[in-house]
């Protein structure tokens, strides 16, 4: 008689900014940055998540901090793995009863090897059953969209390293494409314009403080300016200036150009009935990447469909995990391992 609880079926969105996790009848317990601190000399990891974080750019030497999954490729195998189990082993209970179903959703860039080393990460905790979905999959559950029916549903899924827009029916993708940018491009953006227009070098949690307070992909956003804290490149001294809206909003033009491309290219791509049900529809955004003040309305613009931004984007990928739990039995996965014993 299995003593396990189903409730201990986990759902886990492993992003390139961060990792959530739900646990089947709870809901989202654990949101954390994918960022770990490592010793340099011993390899040995002192700190995950936003512990880690908070040392980003304010390390000693001897000490680095990294996202090993950042650009949606798995950098570093063994920080990826260890990260994983880490944020498991920390929502799990100790008991060796515990043997949860774990779905994980990868970014779609990882390569084969790459989801077979995530779904070792998983069963070394316990799993009695490890499944990978693709992600297009999870943020349409997530963003609460019907997509077993014979109907066309369009997301795209703006995350920090990562942008996927995928057409989803009958339950699969029918034409996607992912591109290794997202939110990270549009920080680095910022690095260099203030860089070049200021002589100011600020660093990436910076910028990405400036993009979320002031970005914007349409011009006339906000008139009041915003503070930036930096190194002056000519005195080598701490320095403040001002930033406006409408100078960061110039400097996203190029990455928000490839997110309209990258919508349009799936859209050319899209079988016409498809299609028709997506103009009738519109496209639902997902990701991080989604909340940029005015995407919506650009994307809308651009391609003449409709866009939403689904309802807490930042979730929609770990509630998709957990609707796959819930509702479904393993339907959506793309990868299902079982342990080799027992
Ligand atoms: P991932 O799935 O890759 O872990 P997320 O979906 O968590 O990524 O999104 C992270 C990205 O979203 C980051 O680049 C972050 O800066 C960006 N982001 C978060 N909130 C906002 C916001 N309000 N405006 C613009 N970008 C945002
Ligand atoms: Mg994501």
């Amino acid at each position: 008689m299995p003593i396990l609880k189903s409730s201990a079926d986990i759902g886990i969105d492993l992003g390139t900014a961060s990792v959530l996790i739900y646990v089947k009848g709870r809901g989202i317990v654990l949101r954390e940055p994918s960022v770990v601190a490592v010793e340099r000399d011993s390899g040995s990891i002192i700190a995950y998540g936003s512990e880690a974080l908070k040392m980003m750019g304010r390390t000693p030497t001897g000490i680095t901090v990294v996202r090993p999954l950042k650009d949606g490729v798995i950098a570093n195998y063994r920080i990826t793995e260890a990260m994983l189990r880490h944020f498991i082993r920390s929502v799990s209970s100790p008991s060796r009863l515990f043997k949860p179903r774990i779905i994980v959703c990868a970014p779609t860039g990882v390569t084969t090897v790459e989801k077979k080393a995530i779904m070792d990460a998983a069963m070394q905790v316990g799993s009695r059953r490890t499944e990978i979905i693709e992600e297009p999959l999870a943020a349409a559950l997530g963003a609460g969209l019907d997509i077993t029916q014979p109907y066309g549903h369009m997301v795209l899924d703006i995350g920090g390293g990562t942008a996927d827009a995928a057409v989803i029916s009958l339950g699969g993708i029918v034409v996607s494409e992912s591109v290794r940018m997202g939110g990270d491009r549009m920080d680095e953006a910022i690095v260099r314009h203030v860089r070049s227009a200021y002589n100011l070098l600020i660093g990436d949690p910076t910028a990405e403080a400036v993009k979320i307070q002031a970005g914007s992909a349409l011009k006339g956003y906000r008139q009041d300016l915003y503070d930036v804290k930096g190194r002056d490149l000519v005195t080598g001294l701490p320095k403040t200036i001002a930033v406006n809206s409408d100078e960061i909003c110039t400097s996203l033009a190029e990455v928000l150009d490839e997110l309209v491309q990258l919508v349009k290219r799936v859209m050319e791509k899209t079988p016409p009935e498809l299609a028709g049900d997506i103009s009738e529809r519109g496209l639902v955004l997902t990701g991080g990447g989604s909340l940029l003040h005015g995407l919506d309305q650009l994307l809308s613009r651009e391609t003449g469909v409709a866009v939403h931004v689904a309802e807490d984007p930042l979730s929609c990928v770990v509630l998709g995990t957990g609707r796959a739990l819930e509702e479904f039995e393993g339907i959506y996965s793309q990868y299902v391992m079982l342990p080799r014993y027992s």
